[in-house]
């Protein structure tokens, strides 16, 4: 029996695996495959994600092991290992879960093609979410372009599926000698920097950390999410995003235990539903890319891209690195360079600032967050700035305009975030810590506080530029 090559992508768990599952179900031998393709147009990983990606592949291997598979790990354009590895004759079918970014999915498809001429089955299934973005489409047949008919569509749908168990143990193959050379997991370790020992001590990429986050989750933050979500200060949130991302976990673990949590009764609706309502942002973020595949590089609001943008780089490396005077701003952004990760509510205020009050092109600080976050993902981080921006699918109106200041009063009223990630303002008052500035000079060399900079732009000033930016490139018939 010839055998079955599983080629693992955002996939890397073993449980609820359902391309594994069935590769191994079907009792032929296995090939255990990871491609690291970043060859046009595909786009290669930020520098975090990177980072995790290694950690994880590492885990991956070390569990296949244990179940008696080895991961083989290649470096290159995946059709032509694929290529190479169809032409030695020696595999059988191929399996794996379908990815849904156009540009990787184009290539799936020309990979079928390319196993079909080697009379090599290639059997795909839907591992990463709870629906593949083509099964929920409105009455017209066409794609969603507003989330909650989305959301209400995929509630009617239903989920009926029971995550798998993984294999007992696996009858692993061997990589056939005269295919790509195999590399090791250690040559795809990025060069050494002081900020990935701050991220190995912030995440434990891996399945097992996975269900240990989703346990914690389900310990101690379900209860009272819905309400306490929004407060960057309060660790409420799941931090399942990477795990997420890299697969390490499925939705449909996440979604039966969350179910499971509802049955015993301990837990508020409004708390399960707000969190099942934030996983199928995800599930939607993924159905509007794959039906707009352009939008990774185009505003869906055209007309947005009529906009003058300043692109002012002094401000731009402010804001990166979190120095803009600002205090909430500044601490989102230096908990994203510390930890490659940022609180949601703070995503959409630091995006807020990057494009409307500096008045620079979103897809700037798209290519920031790709670059830093662990869980970049192209479908949630092209959503996540284009509704920020207000040119995106049912996107916030660009004329909504976070003030930093407010947000920070009302999402962080005594700044024990901000004090956290900004050390210059600890020791400030709470009637300070929104607005440094205001301190007298005496005051902030008292509270230590003088150090941080003045803020770099004139809030009013700016949200006034913004909006008349937008006036002029606006289009009666789009706005
Ligand atoms: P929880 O609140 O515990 O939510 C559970 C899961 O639901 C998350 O892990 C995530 O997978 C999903 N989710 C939650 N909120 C959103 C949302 N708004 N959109 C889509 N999915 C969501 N998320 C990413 O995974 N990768 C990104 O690259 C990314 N970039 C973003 C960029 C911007 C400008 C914005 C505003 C948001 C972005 N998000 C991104 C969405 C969101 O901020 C993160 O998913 C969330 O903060 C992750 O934290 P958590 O796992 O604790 O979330």
């Amino acid at each position: 029996m010839r055998p079955n090559l599983v080629w693992f992508r955002d996939d890397l768990r073993v449980t609820d695996n359902p391309a594994l599952h069935a590769a191994w179900a079907g009792g032929a031998p296995l090939i255990c495959l990871y491609i690291v393709d970043e060859t046009p147009p595909l786009r290669p990983s930020g520098g975090a994600a990177r980072w995790w990606l290694q950690h994880s592949l590492t885990r991956l291997s070390e569990t296949l092991e244990k179940l008696g598979a080895t991961l083989v790990l290649c470096r290159g354009d995946a059709a032509e290992i694929m290529r190479d590895v169809a032409t030695t004759g020696a595999i059988g079918a191929v399996f794996w879960n379908d990815r849904y970014v156009p540009e990787a999915a184009a290539k799936d498809k020309a990979i079928t093609r390319l196993l079909a001429g080697h009379n090599i089955p290639v059997h795909r299934f839907n591992g990463n979410y709870l629906n593949p973005p083509e099964a929920i489409l409105n009455s017209s047949g066409g794609p969603f372009k507003v989330f909650t008919p989305y959301w209400h569509a995929v509630l009617r749908r239903g989920i009926f599926t029971l995550p798998l168990d993984p294999p007992k143990r696996i009858n692993g193959a061997r990589w056939p000698s005269r295919a790509a050379p195999a590399i090791s997991i250690s040559e795809l370790a990025p060069r050494p920097l002081p900020w990935m020992e701050s991220l190995a001590a912030n995440w434990q990429p891996g399945e097992r950390s996975a269900l240990r986050a989703l346990e914690t989750f389900l310990d101690k933050k379900l209860q009272g999410y819905a309400g306490k979500r929004d407060a960057p200060a309060d660790d409420a949130t799941s931090r399942l995003s990477p795990h997420l991302r890299f697969g390490e976990i499925s939705p449909l673990q996440i979604w039966h235990a969350v179910e499971i949590a509802r049955q015993t009764g301990e837990f508020s609706s409004q708390d399960i539903d707000k969190f099942i309502n934030e996983l199928i942002w995800r599930e939607y973020a993924c159905h509007v890319l794959h039906h707009f595949p352009s939008l990774s590089v185009d505003s869906h609001i055209r007309n947005f891209d009529r906009i003058s943008w300043l692109n002012e780089s002094a401000q731009i490396r402010a804001w990166q690195e979190g120095r803009t005077g600002f205090p909430l701003v500044d601490a989102g952004m230096r908990q994203l360079w510390q930890t490659g990760w940022m609180h949601n509510r703070v995503r959409m205020i630091v995006g807020s600032f990057l494009v409307k009050h500096l008045l620079c092109d979103w897809r700037i600080g798209e290519n920031w967050f790709w670059n830093t976050l662990v869980d970049a993902d192209q479908a949630n981080n092209v959503f996540g700035w284009q509704w920020t921006a207000g040119c995106g699918f049912d996107a916030s109106p660009f004329h909504r305009i976070f003030n930093p200041v407010l947000q920070s009063e009302r999402f962080d009223p005594k700044g024990a975030y901000i004090r956290r990630y900004v050390p210059e303002l600890a020791h400030l008052p709470n009637q300070l810590i929104h607005t440094p500035w205001k301190a007298p000079a005496d005051l902030s060399r008292k509270f230590k506080a003088a150090s941080y900079p003045e803020p770099i732009i004139d809030l009013a000033a700016a949200r006034q530029r913004a909006l008349n930016a937008l006036n002029a490139a606006k289009d009666e018939t789009n706005y």
